[in-house]
């Protein structure tokens, strides 16, 4: 069984980076507007050279390459490197909670992966692509539908949306401008299927303190950007979502105690 599990994790790692090679492409390709299918091979963005097979491999390509391209040796981006080995570990850890289910594992590893790229793209980008937003509520969908309660999701978007939405409008009347980013609600949509009611409450208070610690640490190392420089929230709903589902999968009894509070 042992030896089984680890013959497993390697290919559910093995299997995220891959993921999260398809990952830099999007990254790269979909600002530019370039075609995610073709050309097929990747290339490097500075010179246009296709990238040697041998080299094309998650994670390793970066280390044996040391982050530099084969041919013209201009610095390929950090985050090419830490998506790869971030979806390697959710590919590890979707196996780790999925039952030995091949559907809940792809339904678990391909929400937090959307998620995951979302959080990549606001960071650099400050914008998402529809794509991911439509992926993880359709992903979501289906997970409420096999292991997760209509009900619930239905309160978790109520709560999630709605409350973003009203702060939303609120900050736009008071400030008059935008506070929130259209993503920002828009991925509290999936975020509230899958993770319920009560989950979703907690993921709103923890992500809007993860919000506000970046926000004074920014503000105190880069007093260049403006107050009113826009925040990449998403990486931490990613984060806030993510630790919700790991404590409730691992010590469900903590939020039984607060089964009141489940619609
Ligand atoms: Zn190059």
């Amino acid at each position: 069984m042992d030896s089984l599990f680890f013959v497993l994790s390697f290919f559910a790692f093995v299997w995220g980076s891959i993921w999260g090679s398809f990952a830099t492409v999007l990254l790269y390709r979909i600002p530019r507007k370039i075609s995610i299918f073709s050309p097929s091979r990747s290339f490097c963005p500075s010179c246009g050279n296709s990238i040697p097979a041998r080299y094309n491999i998650p994670i390793f390509g970066f280390l044996i390459l040391k982050g530099k391209c084969f041919f013209c040796k201009s610095s390929i981006p950090i985050y090419y490197f830490l998506i790869e080995l971030l979806s390697g570990i959710l590919g590890f850890i979707s196996l780790e909670f999925s039952h030995f289910s091949l559907l809940r594992f792809l339904l678990i590893f391909f929400f937090f992966w959307s998620l995951l790229v979302a959080s990549f793209f606001d960071f650099i980008f400050l914008a998402v692509p529809d794509i991911l937003i439509l992926l993880s509520t359709a992903v979501s969908i289906l997970y409420m539908l096999v292991y997760g309660s209509v009900r619930d999701s239905i309160g978790g978007v109520l709560v999630g949306a709605g409350i973003f939405s009203i702060l939303k409008l609120l900050y736009k009347i008071i400030r008059k401008k935008e506070g929130l980013g259209e993503g920002d609600v828009f991925f509290m949509i999936p975020v509230g299927i899958f993770s319920g009611f009560f989950g979703t409450i907690i993921i709103m208070i923890f992500s809007s303190f993860l919000g506000s610690v970046f926000f004074i640490v920014r503000r105190i190392f880069s007093k260049d950007i403006g107050i009113s420089h826009p925040i990449p929230f998403i990486p931490f709903i990613f984060i806030s979502c993510f630790s919700v589902f790991l404590i409730e999968s691992r010590y469900s009894y903590i939020f039984e105690e607060f089964f009141l509070f489940r619609l």
